[in-house]
């Protein structure tokens, strides 16, 4: 399944990401016959305008335009592919048909993103993978984007309060990292896909869909009619965001560019180098230098995937891989779930002021450890082992008050370091699983267009700290921290059980905690486990919550001491877009999240 997501408001600010998906339960060494003929690039006349829709009854927005949120998820025995888009769900269900395994259909997936998502993520943006392959292995793929080498971190102009003058770090030139994508997706397809295919077969839904064109949804519409401002700041945006005639786009015009087509099929046959060397990597500089941009040539000639172990951890049994470090997703998803081990949750009803009491305090502590010891390990000591211990989550439980909300205090997770909670675990046969996170950052990323080549490129540069005391402050070659959770959980006996992730910047944490929580204490449906509203807290002390909560339970979380608010009524991308799979007695079932364009597919 694949997944897909999202849109986050960060103060002022958008941040956008992709997440997707793919469970599989075919054996890798039982290679099927090659029906690669189906992955023709034909040229393929549509209407003018149309509908998402699986033809099954399943339709993306309703009469009046509004999106609808039943029908997302899917069920199969051989695969699920749950995105944040339908069109590339469908690619990689076409990618494992045509005889690839689950890691060529989540290449063929990420790249069919970078195509129909361009406000979330991109060819020139970066991510990261878990990978569970046919012999119970599980390893990192990090393809998260690097701040060029001529970064520093005092290489911001700040106002008296210590803002960026003009946000030089949130858009423009300054913001972008080198991206690592392209080549993220091309490590995993080279180690891990089933050899079966070439890279132009697995690339060919995502130039399909450049070529021939994919509808416009409400959400992205809604994304493309809030840069107005972006696109006086930086025209080439214009040219992607807007018709020729300079009018918005409507919600079912076919959106085509030819020029993300070409480079896909440049990259298609020549791999790699043809995005990180030549004429693509010149226009980059220069597109990024033209407002204000450092990236150099050798910046992105020297881009390197790294491949590491994820974090692992347990919750109630089951093992629990994730994401680690340039990302602080997985181990902060297992140090919120390692707190919440000590309470017996199922006796707290799902809307409680308990339950949401208890995930406040547990989200105060963890985000508070990440600001305080999180960024890339290549630069600073991190006390990994100890933010995922059981005995450092175990002190940190002890500190909750069931009546009071409390300021989080400062704990020591370097005296826990010793511990080895991060044992290698052996799978069982059954199940490839690949589960990715992508992003540009925020809606449409720097909004600094590759004229010519028909993308944008990432802001991911704000996902550093400006305060040079940060751990995560900026400085050549460093990867900014991110919140991106791509996670696989097994039983007890490694099969597999579920595997998830989401967008949503800092409420990635929060919601995958969430959503596995409600799966394993609550003996959620996956599809409800997804639906069920969420909330955020971080070490503001506020708790900003989705829906659910009576008033009774609102005026109880205020009398323990508790800001609460509601972020807006129902449903809202803020709160991430969870896109995952569970195994269930030989089926596969696919929950995706309506906050955005989700939809599993299945056969
Ligand atoms: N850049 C964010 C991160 O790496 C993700 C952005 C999003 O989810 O929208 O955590």
């Amino acid at each position: 399944m694949i997944r897909l997501k999202k849109i986050v408001a960060i103060m002022m600010s958008i941040s956008v990401c992709t997440t997707f998906t793919v469970g599989c339960s075919k054996k890798e060494d039982n290679k099927q016959e090659v029906k690669a003929d189906k992955l023709k690039i034909e040229k393929v006349e549509k209407p003018s305008t149309g509908i998402v829709s699986d033809g099954k009854g399943w339709q993306l927005w309703d009469k009046e335009g509004h999106t609808t949120t039943d029908k997302r998820g899917a069920v199969g025995e051989n695969a699920v592919v749950a995105s944040g888009k339908y069109e590339a769900s469908q690619a990689g269900l076409e990618i494992i048909e045509a005889g690839g395994n689950a890691v060529d259909a989540a290449v063929a997936t990420g790249f069919a993103l970078c195509v129909v998502e361009p406000n979330a993520t991109g060819i020139a943006g970066g991510g990261c993978m878990v990978i569970r392959n046919q012999n119970g292995d599980s390893t990192y793929i990090d393809f998260r984007e690097t701040a060029p080498s001529a970064a520093n971190p005092y290489m911001w102009n700040l106002d008296s309060e210590g803002i960026v003058i003009d946000k030089a770090n949130e858009s423009g030139g300054k913001s972008v990292a080198v991206p690592g994508q392209v080549a993220g997706l091309i490590y995993a397809f080279e180690k891990y896909g089933s050899g079966n295919l070439t890279l132009e077969e697995v690339m060919t839904p995502a130039i399909n869909l450049a070529q021939n064109g994919y509808y416009v949804t409400p959400s992205l519409l809604k994304d493309m009619l809030s840069v107005e401002e972006m696109m006086e700041k930086y025209p080439e945006l214009k040219k992607l965001i807007l018709n020729k005639d300079g009018s918005y786009y409507k919600v079912g015009d076919l959106y085509k560019s030819e020029e993300l087509a070409n480079t896909l099929k440049l990259i298609a046959k020549e791999g790699k180098d043809a995005f990180y060397t030549g004429e693509i990597a010149k226009s980059i500089v220069d597109s990024a230098k033209k407002y204000g941009g450092i990236i150099t040539l050798e910046d992105l000639k020297n881009y390197k995937v790294v491949e590491s172990k994820p974090v692992e951890g347990t919750y109630r049994g089951k093992k629990i891989i994730s994401s680690s470090l340039p990302s602080s997703g997985g181990t902060h998803v297992i140090q919120s779930l390692n707190i919440l081990e000590n309470f017996d949750m199922s006796k707290y009803g799902l809307y409680s002021a308990e339950r949401f009491h208890l995930l406040s305090e547990t989200f105060k502590m963890v985000y508070a450890d990440r600001a305080e010891y999180m960024g890339d390990k290549e630069f600073i000591s991190v006390p990994e082992k100890g933010l995922l211990s059981k005995d450092y989550a175990k002190v940190l439980a002890s500190k909750i008050d069931m009546n009071k909300s409390k300021v989080p205090t400062k704990d020591d997770p370097w005296i826990y370091e010793h511990e080895d909670t991060t044992h290698y675990s052996v799978a069982d046969k059954d199940g490839n699983i690949v589960t990715a996170t992508q992003t540009i950052n925020w809606t449409f990323g720097s909004g600094v267009v590759v004229d010519d080549y028909g993308f944008i490129l990432n802001n991911e540069i704000s996902d550093f700290s400006t305060d040079v005391n940060s751990p995560n402050c900026v400085d050549g070659g460093k990867k900014p921290l991110s919140s991106m959770s791509p996670t696989v959980i097994l039983n007890e006996d490694n099969t597999p059980f579920m595997v998830l992730g989401s967008p949503g910047g800092s409420r990635i944490i929060p919601a995958i905690t969430q959503v596995i929580s409600n799966v394993i204490d609550y003996n959620m449906s996956i599809q409800d486990a997804i639906d069920a509203y969420r909330m955020y807290d971080n070490t503001e002390d506020k708790i900003v919550y989705e829906d659910g909560l009576d008033k009774q339970a609102v005026e109880k979380l205020k009398s323990m001491g508790h800001q609460v608010e509601q972020y807006e009524e129902g449903y809202n991308k803020y709160f991430g877009g969870v896109q995952a799979v569970v195994y269930d007695n030989g089926k596969l079932i696919g929950g995706a999240d309506s906050r955005r364009d989700g939809k599993a597919e299945a056969n």
